[in-house]
């Protein structure tokens, strides 16, 4: 299937709670208005408060659910920060539909001999250790869904090993192993486990790894959200372990 080319009905995730990490700026704040544009109720993570809030007065003068904001810094969590996270959804929906786990940061592109080890702890810990223990600590909230979809983002650089990628490549290798490994040890017949790679795309974090590339070339985030709403909405139940790429 050509996922670029999916067309989702429009109540596609109506009634869905989909929590949506780093949705501030880029992939994830076009995944949180498309998502709440077909019908979520979304909740908006991130490091910042005040783009969450843009996002949120951009969702709701849509006309679409009222969404939720729940700021974390993931380079810092400590166990009781995730502990309050996983509190509030469940104080506050009672379930979880979905998870994007979306945030991420580029560290440094400088070979490994060379690689500071505060950076590669830093983008380890944005994005590894965070979609692991989110996932964990919100199964019970996932349990509690009809189905619901967990879906990690990939790269390119996440599919085989890159030179001068560094700390990035290395955690989007593990994400990918990390998506595996809970698509099969999956007890729950209604959670299903996806990556997706959404290749190269017009965002702060692209123009950080390519200064030289001119962005306007690029296609945008917005016009990779089909292959995203696929993966989150009902139509991808039953694929379980797949790793797409946004753009196929
Ligand atoms: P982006 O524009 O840099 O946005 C990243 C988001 O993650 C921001 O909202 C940021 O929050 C959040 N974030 C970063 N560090 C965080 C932290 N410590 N705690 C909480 N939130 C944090 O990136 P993007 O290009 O949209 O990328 C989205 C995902 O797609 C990433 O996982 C990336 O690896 C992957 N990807 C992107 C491309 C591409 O070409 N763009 C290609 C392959 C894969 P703030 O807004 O507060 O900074």
């Amino acid at each position: 299937m050509k996922y670029s080319e999916y067309q989702p009905r429009t109540d596609l995730l109506k009634d869905k709670i989909i929590l949506i990490t780093g949705a501030g700026e880029g992939i994830g704040r076009a995944a949180a208005i498309s998502y709440a544009l077909h019908g979520a109720t979304v909740v908006l993570h991130g490091r910042t408060l005040n783009k969450l809030e843009v996002i949120y007065d951009e969702i709701e003068s849509l006309g679409a659910p009222q969404p939720a904001i729940l700021p974390l810094q993931l380079s810092t969590a400590s166990s009781r920060e995730y502990e309050h996270l996983v509190d509030t959804l469940e104080h506050q929906f009672g379930r979880l539909d979905g998870i994007l786990h979306n945030a991420g940061i580029l560290g440094d592109r400088v070979a490994l001999a060379d690689y500071p080890v505060d950076v590669w702890d830093e983008v380890m810990a944005v994005n590894l250790r965070a979609p692991f223990i989110l996932t964990q600590t919100l199964l019970p909230l996932l349990q509690k869904s009809q189905s619901a979809s967990v879906v990690f983002a990939s790269s390119g650089v996440g599919r085989e090993a890159r030179a001068m990628w560094g700390a990035y490549s290395i955690s989007k290798v593990a994400v990918e192993a990390m998506n595996k490994i809970f698509a099969s040890e999956n007890s729950f017949a209604n959670i299903r486990y996806n990556c997706i790679n959404p290749g190269a795309t017009r965002t702060a974090m692209r123009a950080k790894a390519f200064p030289q590339e001119d962005p306007l070339s690029l296609p945008t985030p917005e016009s990779l959200m089909p292959a995203y709403l696929y993966l989150m909405g009902e139509d991808s139940i039953g694929m379980n372990g797949q790793s797409i790429n946004a753009q196929d």
